[in-house]
């Protein structure tokens, strides 16, 4: 679950990280009381889950009342990476002297908490990233003894020269690390963590993912989810107890468990084909599962053919047909849909599919090959 800026603010302040205050408006008029109350200079920062915020034009710096008016207006219904600005943050501006990147997230590789920081922070760090490599410490914090002192001014010390600038860092970096591991979060980025031409060192932005997996131990963030920021498909899957991620290839594919799922993927892959999605429906798929599972998988346009590879052992055959059945009568699906059926109520299954019109496969190499081949062919 992303969140955003305001609210990624309110945690790392809540651990103590020095942030600036912030309110949040969705009217011009209310952008302008919020900074008569600040007084002096704003900013005024589109809220959207994406990056490159600034560069889009959803950041910016105003002196009046008037420019403060001017911005929200044209921040506020602007659209960033496909998003629809509808909230902005009302933020005190602050005097930069230079700009950095600190960022933790888990990395796959070492399945562990990793801290990444560079002195070149700011809007083009992707760019660091690419050409220079070399200006991003890393460090791999050990789960059994959490981020140790000395390894916090490691990735300090690669910020700043200044002692009194790396001491408030190191601060920062292990407040960090803490608000990382209590909101069980995946990615927490500060970029840039500035320093001020009075010698101080705060985050002046932040974007955050918390695991979805972690939200059972932290109903009180469930609050922060925004559903008009995220996509409608990935909002319907969830309410369903559907696991579903979409991504850019072609075979819609509909599968009984994770591990059957991401086996189906890999077979579409290795047929020359592109999986359209990953969707698990889960063990006991009632019919109303499967149709809101097609529901899904037909809302993506790039689909051109649904594949069904069902091993029925909790999961009914005969469920997962009726649902089939229903969802072809409920809704208008024009892609082709192979399936393959076997296990639990096989027979059950196959025979509503048959009296329906639709063919079986009883092998997975098959029904796959099939689909990838029915793709090829238009
Ligand atoms: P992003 O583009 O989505 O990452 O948004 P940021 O919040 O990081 O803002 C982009 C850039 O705007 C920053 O790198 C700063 O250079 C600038 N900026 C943001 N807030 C302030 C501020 O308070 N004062 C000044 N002078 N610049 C700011
Ligand atoms: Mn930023």
């Amino acid at each position: 679950m992303n969140i955003h800026e305001y609210q990624a603010k309110e945690i790392l302040r809540a651990n103590g990280i020095p942030v600036p205050p912030g309110e949040v408006a969705t009217t011009p008029d209310e952008a302008v009381s919020i900074a008569e109350r600040y007084g002096g200079t704003v900013v005024v920062k589109a809220q959207v889950h994406s990056g490159g915020r600034g560069k889009a034009g959803g950041v910016k710096l105003a002196t009046t009342a008037a420019e403060v008016r001017e911005h929200a207006e044209a921040i506020l219904g602007m659209t960033i990476s496909d998003l629809t600005v509808e909230k902005i943050l009302i933020t005190p501006a602050e005097d930069i002297e230079t700009e950095a990147y600190v960022g933790i997230l888990i990395d796959r590789k070492s399945q562990a908490a990793t801290f990444m920081v560079s002195a070149e922070g700011g809007i083009d760090i992707e760019q660091v990233a690419h050409t220079d490599p070399d200006a991003i410490r890393k460090l791999t914090v050990d789960p059994r003894y959490g981020l140790m002192n000395h390894q916090a001014y490691w990735l300090a010390n690669s910020l700043y020269d200044d002692p009194a600038l790396v001491k408030q860092a190191a601060k920062i970096i292990r407040q960090l690390h803490a608000a990382f591991t209590s909101s069980g979060a995946s990615m927490i980025e500060i970029n840039p963590l500035i320093t001020t031409t009075s010698g101080e060192v705060k985050a002046i932005d932040a974007k955050m993912t918390i695991d979805d997996s972690e939200l059972f131990r932290h109903p009180e963030l469930v609050e922060y989810r925004d559903l008009s920021a995220e996509p409608a498909p990935e909002t319907k899957a969830r309410e369903a107890d559907l696991s579903y991620v979409k991504l850019e290839g072609n075979v819609g594919c509909c599968v009984n468990g994770a591990g059957l799922a991401m086996a189906t993927m890999d077979l579409v892959k290795y047929y020359g084909g592109e999986p359209a999605n990953f969707l698990d429906i889960g063990g006991s798929s009632n019919p109303e599962k499967v149709v809101t599972a097609l529901e899904i998988i037909t809302s993506d346009p790039n689909v051109k053919v649904i594949l069904f590879n069902i091993f029925g052992g909790i999961t009914r055959c005969d469920d997962v047909a009726r649902g089939i059945v229903e969802a072809t009568k409920r809704i208008d699906i024009t892609p082709p849909i192979v399936i393959r059926l076997i296990g639990t109520n096989e027979k059950e299954g196959l025979d509503i599919l048959e009296e329906a019109g639709f063919t079986a496969f009883s092998s997975m190499d098959e029904v796959v090959e099939r689909a990838v081949q029915m793709v090829k062919t238009g």
